[in-house]
Order: C-alpha cells, then sequence, then structure tokens
C-alpha cells in the first residue's frame, strides 16, 4: 500500500515535469518544438501547406473558419503567434491588408512567402484581383514555391515534401481536366455573379464574369449599377446569379427576384465554413462542386 503510494507519487511528480515542459496551456499553447511553424493568411494557401507539409510541419492559419477574409483583422494573440513563424504565407496583390503591416515589424520579409509573385496577376478596373487560387494552374505554381521553401528550411524531409508536392500537383491537373472537359461545349459566355473573384477561373476556362459588388464583396454598388445589372439580365436572357457563402448576399437576391433568376452556388473558396469543415469539404471538393453549377449556368 505504501510502495502504490509512492508510486502515484512519483507518477505525478512525472506528469507534472512533462505538463512543464511542453507547456500544455490549451489554446495558449505555443511550444517550438522541432517542426517549422508555418503560418497560413486564408484557407487556399492553408490547404497547399497541408498537402504539402502534412506531418512535417506546424501548420496554422490567420483568418479563422467562418470569417471574411476582406475585411480580417488578427488579434493581438495572433501577430504575437505569427511572429513565432518560420514561413509566413500570404496572398498579397490587395487581399490581405492587415499583412503589409506585419512585414518587417513582426515577421521579417525573408521569412515572408508572397503567392501573387508566383504567378500572372490579372487587374479588373485597374487593380490587381487578388483571387490567384481560383485557377487550379495557379494553385500548383503556389505549392511548388511553398515546397522549395520548405525543402530550404527543412531539408531532411526533403523527400517526403516532394513527394507530397507531386501527388498534389497531379490532383490539382485532374481538376483542371475535369473544368476544361466540363465547360469545353459553351452555350453561353457569361456569369452573373455578386462578388467579383472569378477572373482568374474565367480567364482559364474561357467565360466572362458580371458581378454585382467590386473585387472586395464589401464594395455595395450604387442604386444605377443594380438597375444596368437587372436591365441586363433580362435583356441577355440570364437565368442563374451566383452567390458566395460567406458575403452578404442582400443586394444580390434583390436582383435575383426583380430578374427572376435562379440563385446558384460559385463559392470562392477565401475560407470554409465550420459546417464545411466538419463534412471534410476542401478545394478540390468544393472546385467540383462550383464546376457542377457552372455547367449549368453555361452548358445547359
Ligand atoms: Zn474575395
Amino acid at each position: 500500500m505504501i510502495r502504490m503510494k509512492k508510486m502515484n507519487k512519483l507518477l505525478l511528480i512525472a506528469i507534472s515535469i512533462v505538463l512543464l515542459l511542453t507547456g500544455c496551456g490549451g489554446e495558449n499553447n505555443i511550444s517550438k518544438g522541432d517542426r517549422p511553424i508555418i503560418y497560413t493568411s486564408i484557407y487556399p494557401l492553408y490547404f497547399l501547406a497541408y498537402e504539402i507539409g502534412k506531418e512535417n510541419i506546424d501548420l496554422r492559419i490567420v483568418v479563422p473558419a467562418g470569417s471574411e477574409s476582406h475585411d480580417y483583422e488578427p488579434s493581438i494573440k495572433q501577430l504575437k503567434d505569427i511572429e513565432k513563424a518560420d514561413i509566413f504565407i500570404y496572398i498579397g496583390a490587395g487581399l490581405e491588408t492587415w499583412a503589409d503591416r506585419l512585414l518587417n515589424s513582426i515577421i521579417s520579409e525573408e521569412k515572408a512567402l508572397r503567392a501573387s509573385d508566383l504567378v500572372e496577376l490579372i487587374q479588373v478596373d485597374g487593380a490587381y484581383d487578388p483571387h490567384i487560387w481560383l485557377d487550379p494552374l495557379n494553385m500548383i505554381k503556389i505549392g511548388e514555391g511553398i515546397k522549395d521553401r520548405l525543402i530550404l528550411l527543412d531539408g531532411k524531409n526533403k523527400d517526403d515534401y516532394n513527394t507530397n508536392f507531386e501527388q498534389l500537383s497531379a490532383r490539382l491537373k485532374e481538376l483542371d481536366r475535369s473544368f476544361m472537359e466540363g465547360l469545353k461545349d459553351k452555350k453561353r459566355d457569361t456569369i452573373l455573379v455578386s462578388h467579383a473573384a472569378f477572373a482568374y477561373m474565367a480567364k482559364r476556362y474561357d467565360f466572362k464574369q458580371m458581378s454585382v459588388a467590386g473585387i472586395s464583396p464589401e464594395q455595395e454598388p450604387s442604386p444605377k449599377t443594380i438597375a444596368d445589372i437587372i436591365d441586363v439580365a433580362i435583356d441577355n436572357d440570364f437565368k442563374y446569379i451566383f452567390l458566395e457563402t460567406l458575403a452578404n448576399p442582400k443586394t444580390a437576391t434583390v436582383i435575383a427576384e426583380e430578374a427572376n433568376l435562379e440563385v446558384l452556388i460559385l463559392n470562392p473558396i477565401e475560407g470554409l465554413t465550420e459546417e464545411e469543415e466538419k463534412n471534410g469539404e476542401d478545394y478540390i471538393s468544393i472546385m467540383e462542386e462550383n464546376l457542377v453549377n457552372l455547367e449549368k449556368a453555361l452548358v445547359r
């Protein structure tokens, strides 16, 4: 009995030491460990880093599930965490206005990886469109950049990073092929969208977007723009209007009612909702759902 008590006490001490060493504090637990800390700004970059880094990296995201990415502001706690990152990956091209302020204050330029430097940018209404991830071939280019940086940082896992990247690249090429195939016999060439997020997708698969709001979804259109869009929708016999999941659909819903349009979802994949996360959705599965709806509007 005495022996048991002693054992228990020893066990307790051992557990306390482990807790002290690992600094187990639930959410606040930022222990460096031996894996590189990779911080991504938004979901599409998280997806790429996750698929390439898998268990070799300690991966984090700034904009959480269900939040709008254009007007997000990181918390003080997040800023402190980001400071510990070995690589900070963000889109740039005006998407994360908060990220530019972090460079050279919270995070050094050498630790940052700006995805928009890796692809050819498109201008929409005189401004760069940041939604580069909506072309699967851009995702391959950005993925390659992430892979190269991971190898530079953590050369011992080079083979894993290369293999994971090759597998991811094959899935993205397959996705690109199904878009090419699915949208090759179009009966129409324009879609009506709530937020101008689809220039890269439209360029790659040869269609046009007409949008209610601008590049950033909070840019509300004027009453005249709304009236013009309703006229164009009626004149051109549009049957569908595309809404996204995260932004406020108010204006687009008004247009849908006025012009007698059916509402479909076209997800710009700026983030996953908690629901999508729970259901195990990812960039590729949501892009496949997007293709089904695009075929409805453009092909059938
Ligand atoms: Zn957007």
